[in-house]
């Protein structure tokens, strides 16, 4: 068998988005690395993690971007947003005011990210089906009127953290190409 040696075609930024304590530190960790840590840390300093997949027949690299809990001091800078061509804004199905301030990150994204960045709306910590808060249709409808994809993930178990980013990499493919 032939040797292929594996050749990025394009490399897309991502940014994780939400409250602080929503999950997306894990998000992005079970999505490169398949893993959940249950002492997670506060993610200070670490920048991105990377993940190929193939779309399209392209070798897409993602680059997924981490706050760093720069969103705990209200200082997400505009260099996080600089070059990002999508955006996982995510809150917390058991945490009622983690999705009342999304339209908050909304904003945000408008004011400091590309207009063409793709959004998706994540619900995570599915897993907590008794704690749940708010309700699938209010994210839903949120999602539709403000033009964003939306998925509900669990971090801890895994389901469908590979689905919603891969088909936000879809799109943002779609977008460009
Ligand atoms: P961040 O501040 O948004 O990066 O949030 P973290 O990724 O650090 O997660 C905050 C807390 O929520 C940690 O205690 C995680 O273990 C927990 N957590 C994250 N994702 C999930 C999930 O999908 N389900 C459950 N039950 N807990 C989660």
């Amino acid at each position: 068998q032939e040797h292929v040696q594996e050749k990025i075609d394009y490399v897309y930024k991502v940014v994780v988005i939400g409250d602080s304590a929503v999950g997306k530190t894990q998000l992005l960790s079970r999505f490169t690395k398949n893993e959940f840590c249950f002492d997670s840390k506060s993610t200070i300093g670490v920048e991105f993690q990377t993940r190929t997949v193939t779309i399209n027949n392209k070798v897409i690299k993602a680059q997924i971007w981490d706050t760093a809990g720069q969103e705990r001091y209200r200082a997400v800078t505009s260099a996080y947003y600089r070059g990002a061509l999508g955006a996982m804004l995510v809150y917390d199905i058991t945490k009622r005011p983690t999705f009342d301030h999304v339209a908050k990150w909304v904003e945000e994204l408008r004011a400091h990210a590309d207009n063409s960045i793709v959004i998706m709306l994540i619900g995570n910590k599915a897993d907590l089906v008794y704690q749940r808060a708010v309700p699938t249709e209010d994210a839903v409808e949120f999602a539709e009127d403000q033009g964003l994809y939306f998925s509900e993930t669990s971090a801890l178990s895994g389901d469908n953290v590979d689905t919603a980013f891969l088909r936000l990499l879809e799109e943002i493919n779609g977008v460009i190409y």
